[in-house]
């Protein structure tokens, strides 16, 4: 009982205590888990914390809440709860949704995890038959050019360049990665016409009997708290899931995976997710993923349009920045270049007053390498310096975006006075 209150204690601190004395605006790098969705998660932590593969009653219940909960994240994405395989997270399931490519030209098993030794590590075989956008998260593009992958470009406004994609499809390619919504602009990529470009390749492909699989993969990472997401309509057989970015737990992920892709385990061991991802199942991430992903589907469309509304105030109350993601981007993300500022300065000076953002990907900011996004839809140098992204959302109020655009103004307006003399 003591540890209960412990834990809730803690999590109503983190929900109502941490926020009182900060604005924070970089849901895009992670989102608290909510209450409801901690509160679903504990009975799994401390009473039904049964192995599922367990042979005892109280072990096969658990079994089942996992697969209902399994259930609850496909159904949101138009799947079925067998058509998911659970991981620790985005990165994994973007790595696992690389294995669909043939390392030798032949098709793998679903489940025959020893045919992979035969061919060879893929990590270290190049292979030239995969595209992926040039913008995508590091967890895929890392992975993407381990195999030899070629990048297709993209326009100004971060939306691919459907041209380049035509252009770079050969017969050699198997798998085409481009994310739904790009984590540093927010863009929202166009994937039913990368999907029809797919299609129409197939047929001639067929056409011509070139035998060749080619498959579409998504990392939906960021889409899914607030698009409405069917993967038959998007036209994908590989899509990444992610619970992090939906207020639910970090660290659980998982990747639809349609009939038509073939995958190989990272990782062997006793079998679970269909064999493509052993180890002990994490239960109550699952389910508070499950919750997170109820809820967030609940409340989409108010969700919108309240961050719709706050982007406005924002755009309206901020002055002398250059908005970079103009269009085709969701609501809660928010790009603006101050031209020959730091954003780096910016940041910490904002860190001071209370209000926390980002530069750019959260990630590659912290290494300190200017962000690949922002050079592939073409900005200087100085621009990029002088970037920042708001990411909206739950922890956020309208009384805290006026504040936010208030303090955001002061700081730069000091920083000009400073840089200028
Ligand atoms: N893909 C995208 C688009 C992301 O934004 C992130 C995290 O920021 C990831 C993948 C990686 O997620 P995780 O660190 O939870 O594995």
């Amino acid at each position: 009982m003591l540890l209960q209150t412990f834990v809730w204690g803690f999590a109503s601190c983190l929900k109502y205590g941490i926020i009182e004395f900060m604005i924070y605006l970089d849901h895009a790098a992670a989102t608290p888990v909510l209450p409801d969705v901690l509160q679903a998660m504990k009975p799994y932590f401390l009473h039904d914390f049964f192995n599922p593969s367990a042979a005892y009653l109280p072990a096969k219940k658990v079994a089942a809440d996992y697969e209902a909960a399994k259930a609850t994240i496909a159904h949101a994405v138009g799947a079925k709860a067998s058509d998911l395989v659970i991981t620790a997270g985005a990165t994994e399931a973007n790595n696992l949704a690389f294995t669909a490519i043939s390392l030798d030209g032949s098709c793998r098993s679903f489940s025959s995890p020893t045919s992979r030794s035969s061919a060879g590590d893929p990590l270290h075989d190049r292979h030239p038959s995969i595209l992926y956008l040039v913008t995508e998260h590091d967890s895929v593009r890392r992975v993407a050019e381990t195999y030899g992958g070629e990048p297709i470009r993209v326009l100004s406004s971060g939306l691919i360049d459907l041209d380049d994609l035509r252009n770079k499809i050969t017969d050699e390619t198997e798998l085409i990665s481009v994310a739904l919504v790009n984590n540093e602009l927010g863009t929202i990529q166009p994937l039913a016409d990368v999907a029809q470009i797919i299609r129409e390749v197939k047929i001639d492909r067929t056409k011509r009997g070139v035998k060749r699989q080619l498959l579409l993969h998504s990392d939906a990472s960021q889409a899914l708290s607030l698009l409405d997401i069917n993967v038959a309509r998007l036209g994908v057989d590989l899509l990444t899931l992610n619970a992090a970015k939906v207020y639910g737990p970090k660290g659980v992920g998982a990747l639809y995976v349609s009939h038509e892709a073939n995958l190989h385990p990272l990782s062997l061991g006793g079998g679970q997710e269909n064999g493509l991802r052993s180890g002990t199942e994490n239960v109550p991430g699952v389910i508070g993923f499950a919750k997170a992903v109820e809820l967030s589907k609940k409340h989409l469309a108010f969700n919108r349009k309240k961050y719709a509304s706050w982007k406005k105030i924002l755009l309206e109350e901020l002055e002398d920045y250059e908005l970079i993601n103009r269009k085709h981007s969701l609501d809660n993300f928010i790009v603006l270049c101050y031209n020959g500022i730091d954003a780096e300065r910016l940041i910490f000076l904002l860190e001071d007053k209370g209000v926390y953002l980002a530069t750019g990907a959260a990630c590659a900011a912290s290494k300190g390498v200017r962000s690949h996004v922002l050079k592939a839809i073409g900005l200087s140098d100085t621009q990029i310096n002088g970037s920042l992204r708001i990411s909206l959302g739950e922890t956020n109020t309208e009384e805290q975006i006026h504040e936010a655009a208030k303090i955001i103004n002061e700081v730069v307006r000091s920083e000009e006075r400073r840089v200028n003399g």
